[in-house]
């Protein structure tokens, strides 16, 4: 089945636009079923499981992305292995990032959560805080500003959710104008299994699916 589901997904995404395939929760194996059907990309939310299974399947050639909520206390477990932090959601996270990026030598990819969604809950940065952190950017010596991330709110309503895509879409166009020397700030991820197609229609340049590729998660 994971097989398939990539084939299919992978036959309607223009090839331009990258798929994580989000493995959170299903065992190693489902991962390398994927990376049998060719998929390369991979995300996971949570620090110790993305520790242990970048760690077991260290003989694949994969691309790793972390996209859930990262303490500051958990950035070794992530940021050694992370090609690119798609869920920056917090300046004392940034600013962790940056020291933690400074003392290791590294420069690390990440991109700005923003918040979208309809949901009091959802992670992520306010429009004004982006554009504060972005206004700073030459302070993050460690730090590689690549785009933005968002997640738009969960329900069934299209209108709705075509909304918070075109609200994340034109802030990125945005502030692409107002940064021109930031040239890598070009990503656009938005887009999970319930409506990477519409996320399509907004310019989304990674689109990040679970359940649509693995099943359900066993929580
Ligand atoms: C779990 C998760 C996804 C994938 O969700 P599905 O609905 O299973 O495709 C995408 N993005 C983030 C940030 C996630 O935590």
């Amino acid at each position: 089945m994971i097989k398939e589901n990539i084939l299919a997904i992978h036959g309607k995404l223009p090839p331009e636009v990258k798929l994580v395939a989000v493995s959170k929760f299903h065992p190693v194996e489902a991962i390398r079923e994927a990376y049998a059907a060719g998929q390369r990309v991979f995300g996971e939310n949570r620090p110790q499981e993305f520790a242990a299974k970048v760690e077991s399947l260290s003989d694949l050639d994969l691309e790793w992305h972390f996209l859930g909520h990262l303490q500051t206390n958990k950035l070794k477990l992530v940021l050694p292995y992370a090609d690119l932090v798609e869920s920056v959601d917090s300046l004392h996270l940034l600013d962790a990032i940056q020291e933690w990026g400074k003392a290791n030598g590294k420069i690390v990819r990440v991109l700005l959560e923003l918040h979208i969604g309809a949901e009091q809950t959802k992670q992520g940065f306010h429009e004004e805080e982006a554009l504060d952190i972005l206004f700073n950017a030459e302070r993050y010596t460690h730090v590689r500003f690549c785009g933005l991330m968002g997640m738009a709110s969960h329900t069934d309503c299209e209108d709705d959710i075509r909304a918070d895509f075109a609200r994340i879409a034109d802030f990125r166009a945005y502030l692409q104008d107002l940064f021109p020397e930031l040239s890598d700030f070009t990503e656009l991820s938005i887009g999970m299994s319930g409506d990477w197609p519409l996320a399509l229609d907004y310019g989304a340049t990674i689109v990040r699916i679970g359940t649509a590729i693995f099943g359900e998660r066993q929580y």
